[in-house]
């Protein structure tokens, strides 16, 4: 079947429709960053500085808290922000086991255990009904995940948190912008994490993170831990990291967090219309929670046949992509847990038939048809085969 639908397929377009694409993510305003690129040649402050300070305050402006501290990545971010919630080995820290890594590396990195609670089945995010079972005498923290753009179900989640005494530190890595009621996402907990890494909604020119807090000595730390621990130059209060935010990504960002809004309004356009014109397929299409903004960092759909789909799309010159094939429960890398396959059904059924289609604000009409052609021709030749 497989073969036989590739060989009646159209013959494959010339041009690409890439998954992302990178060269566009500046959208205009290339020279505007360039400039100021030059200006950090000159002014010789690489590092930290002016340029970074600026963007952390236009950050934290956005999403609406008093501190943000920029860093070098979205994964370091989470590391400092586990370690001012006094995370430290032999600690439990609730989290999903569909993420992106980062998530639980961090948890490692302080020497803790990711204990996983599984994702709700429409909203892709953590179940927060089964929170509070796994919660013991060594839990420290939560640590839920905004997957793909859309807010969790933080209201109750925050709830359990306070009532236990747990820090809650949201990774926000995938949902600049998005909002739960009318609070952005990444100021409802003790902190909260962001990645401006290159394909992220709010992308660098290389690697960058933040954390933000509305916690005046929390803030404080995460200043001195990302400089080596020095409140004072050469004075080391603690083990300290070298995560510094380079000038030219504060640079960088700032430039381009002024279009994050309308970028954010391409994206949930692009959404609307796919939701619009595949809803008549077979296919498990994302939703947006009501009294939620989704900011679709990810457009992710579910088919039993992912495999065959995304081959044909692919003969097609259409890129996609898979967010994530494997579940972190099943990973060798966290082995040591003990897990095993069906622990986490959720996770497990949308790891095995998610895909993810192409989504960006550079994304031109006619590509976003091509997408929908192809997937239509895909679905009518199976059942005229
Ligand atoms: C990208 C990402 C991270 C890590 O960010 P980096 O900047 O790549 O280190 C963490 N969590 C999630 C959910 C992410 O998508």
């Amino acid at each position: 079947m497989k073969k036989r639908l590739a060989a009646i397929g159209q013959p494959a377009s010339r041009t690409v429709v890439p998954f992302q694409d990178l060269r566009k993510q500046d959208n205009g305003l290339r020279d505007e960053i360039i400039l100021a690129i030059q200006e950090i040649a000159e002014s010789a402050h690489f590092s930290s500085g002016p340029f970074v300070k600026n963007f952390e305050e236009a950050f934290a402006d956005e999403i609406g808290v008093k501190h943000c501290v920029g860093v070098n990545s979205g994964t370091s971010a989470l590391h400092l922000a586990l370690i001012c919630a006094g995370v430290a080995a032999g600690d439990e820290v609730i989290t999903v086991p569909m993420t992106f890594v980062a998530t639980s590396w961090a948890i490692r990195y302080v020497n803790a255990k990711p204990v996983f609670v599984d994702i709700d089945p429409t909203t892709y995010t953590m179940d927060v009904t089964q929170v509070e079972e796994k919660i013991t005498s060594k839990t420290k923290a939560i640590v839920p995940v905004h997957l793909y753009g859309q807010p969790v179900d933080i209201a109750p989640l925050k709830e359990i948190a306070d009532r236990h005494g747990l820090a809650l530190i949201e990774d926000a890595a995938q949902a600049h912008g998005a909002t739960y009621g009318n609070q952005t996402v990444g100021s409802f907990g003790q902190s909260g994490c962001f990645s401006f890494y290159p394909g992220k909604n709010l992308g660098a020119y290389g690697e960058a993170g933040a954390v933000v807090t509305n916690d005046d000595a929390i803030a404080d730390r995460l200043r001195a831990l990302r400089n080596h621990a020095q409140g004072k130059r050469y004075h080391h209060s603690e083990l300290g990291f070298n995560y510094r935010m380079d000038a030219i990504q504060g640079a960088v960002l700032a430039i381009k967090l002024q279009r994050l809004g309308l970028w954010t309004d391409q994206r949930r356009k692009m959404a609307m219309n796919y939701e619009r014109l595949l809803q008549h397929l077979p296919l498990n299409l994302p939703t947006e929670v009501a009294g939620s903004k989704h900011v679709w960092h990810l457009y992710v759909v579910q088919h039993s046949e992912r495999e065959e789909i995304c081959a044909f799309l692919e003969e097609q010159g259409i890129q996609t992509g898979m967010h994530y094939p494997i579940p972190l429960h099943l990973q060798k890398a966290f082995a040591d847990l003990g897990h095993t396959e069906g622990d986490f059904p959720v996770s497990e059924a949308v790891a095995r038939t998610c895909f993810s289609l192409p989504l960006y604000p550079a994304m031109t009409n006619s590509q976003q048809a091509r997408v929908v052609k192809a997937l239509n021709e895909y679905f009518t030749q199976l059942i005229f085969i």
